[in-house]
């Protein structure tokens, strides 16, 4: 692929670099990056968006002992930026921060705190194309995803200003005449939210939107591997007129900034999305101080095809459900279940599917199928189809590194998986599809109920009693019923069983940053 061999530098020298941007020392010279990398961060950088620090009290800062940390472009390991490696002082500092602003920003009016939230979300879409770049830079997604997360992500900041001014209470009828009953819901002050790489953006502003909309103030750890996005999201928060303060940004030693974010009296809230194993941490960390708690933890999403699914239907939403970013989300479809009378025609048509993805840069327009996050992710899939292979299942398509070298991986689809597979009882978390064979319903049902985890699941059937009667039976939080791609701003997100705790998105969501107060008026006469 030209992008990956090529590699070569541009001159860009000549070319215009804003004041602001080109005095950060902590941005890597355009001319050291491949061309298409290097127009990209050359659009960034007009638009004053390549952020490069983190924000505490509303000012940029570098860490206090100046180490910092590479974003690396997984396509081309070029180095995009360095930030600051913060730890435990910084993440204090914003704490403190986020606890004084706490008293102006939740006394503000809803409508004054919707207006701002409303003039962020028109910011993040006026700047679609810079962020989307962003995220295809630094995370690997094609740039049609990219430009789908920004629009995705912005809705939950629209959504937010739109219940800012929605957040009701209630008034009880008495038990004594002399009484009245009220509840008020009251934001929960300081929320810590630390989010993951695999969507740069969207899982920010599904906890930041809310938690500003209710009148918390936060402070958000992105991901190490996906600064950017963040740090450009927060500049146009500030630019809206969120005010110093209310939205912090650290980075760097997660333990440290996490366990500051733990010990934290003032840190009423922790919100995680993440991998199971430091969701559990922080819930145990959180005891000390009781916590509220909302973890998005990782998935095992069953896609159930039954015999009578209508197959174009069945194959097109097994693919969005299966390999979207790469196979890199916690909903992606990681065991599809298919009944034995369709198992042969399924496969035919999804293998011919799959072998239309286009492997790439997201950079490049024809692009639908980015590079893993890295080295790590790519040697746990090999692991994984080293285990299905050596316990009998059947490699259809792919199942081998790509050839465009770096954490490029081929899509995959493997056959006669069964369930004591690594790729049946765990995320694999790549672009791999394995094709679990069944017979009947409630073997389905039970194969896909087989796991500690309960986020997605998907069915494809014609049957309406059988959506139904599945959607009910199954142990998950989302079930998309002939939709593979089922995540709006407006329904609850969140899963059961070791998927997670509490809701993102939609009213649920909001009440996820509230806490009730109930006050009795007595004595009136
Ligand atoms: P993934 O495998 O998807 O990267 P992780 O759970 O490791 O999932 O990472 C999700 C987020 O949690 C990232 O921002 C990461 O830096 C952060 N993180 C990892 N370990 C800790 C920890 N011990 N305390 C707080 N945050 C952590």
């Amino acid at each position: 692929m030209a992008m990956m061999t090529m590699r070569r530098a541009v001159a860009l020298g000549a070319r215009h670099i804003p004041a602001a941007a080109a005095a950060s020392s902590r941005v890597v010279p355009l001319r050291h990056m491949s061309a298409d990398a290097g127009a990209a961060m050359e659009k960034i950088l007009s638009a004053g968006l390549l952020r490069t620090q983190g924000l505490i009290a509303g000012k940029w800062v570098d860490a206090y002992d100046g180490k910092t940390i590479e974003v690396q472009n997984p396509a081309t390991g070029e180095v995009l930026a360095n930030v600051p490696c913060m730890g435990s002082r910084e993440t204090s500092d914003a704490i403190a921060s986020a606890h004084s602003t706490f008293y102006s920003w939740s006394k503000l009016t809803a409508s004054e705190r919707s207006k701002a939230l409303r003039k962020w979300y028109d910011l993040i879409i006026s700047h679609k194309e810079e962020l989307a770049l962003l995220m295809t830079l630094e995370q690997g997604k094609p740039m049609k995803e990219a430009l789908g997360e920004v629009n995705y992500g912005a809705s939950f900041i629209e959504y937010s200003a739109e219940e800012a001014k929605r957040i009701y209470g209630d008034i009880i009828p008495p038990t004594l005449s002399d009484r009245r009953l009220l509840v008020l819901k009251q934001p929960v002050g300081v929320v810590g939210a630390i989010t993951p790489w695999n969507f740069p953006l969207a899982m920010i502003t599904r906890k930041v939107g809310p938690a500003l909309a209710c009148g918390c103030t936060v402070v958000v750890k992105p991901s190490e591997f996906t600064p950017l996005t963040a740090l450009a999201a927060a500049d146009l928060a500030l630019q809206a007129g969120i005010p110093a303060g209310a939205l912090n940004v650290v980075m760097g030693n997660a333990p440290e900034i996490g366990d500051a974010l733990l010990q934290s009296t003032q840190v009423r809230k922790i919100t995680f999305t993440g991998s199971t194993a430091v969701g559990k941490k922080l819930m145990a960390g959180s005891a000390n101080t009781v916590k509220k708690v909302s973890l998005e933890l990782g998935g095992n999403a069953p896609c159930i095809v039954f015999d009578d699914a209508d197959i174009d239907v069945a194959v097109k939403g097994s693919l969005a459900a299966k390999f979207r970013n790469s196979g890199q989300t916690c909903v992606c479809a990681n065991r599809i279940l298919v009944q034995e009378g369709i198992y042969e025609k399924f496969a035919t048509a999804f293998i011919k599917a799959v072998q239309s993805l286009k492997v790439g840069n997201g950079l490049e327009e024809s692009t639908s199928q980015g590079p893993l996050i890295n080295e790590a992710a790519v040697q746990k899939v090999e692991k994984f189809i080293n285990d299905a292979t050596s316990k009998g299942a059947n490699v259809m398509l792919g199942g081998k590194r790509h050839s465009l070298g770096m954490s490029f991986y081929e899509p995959t689809v493997v056959g006669n998986v069964s369930n004591d597979m690594l790729l049946f009882r765990e995320e694999v978390f790549g672009p791999v599809a394995p094709l679990i064979p069944f017979k009947t319903v409630e073997e389905a049902v039970n194969m896909a109920n087989d796991t500690n985890a309960g986020l997605a699941a998907y069915i494809f059937t014609k049957s309406i009693p059988r959506s139904w009667r599945v959607s009910e039976s199954l142990e998950y939080g989302l079930v998309g019923v002939n939709e593979g791609v089922i995540s709006t701003e407006v329904a609850p997100f969140g899963g059961v069983k070791q998927s997670g705790l509490g809701r993102e998105g939609s009213k649920y969501g909001i009440d996820e940053y509230l806490e009730l107060k109930y006050i009795c008026m007595g004595n009136l006469g």
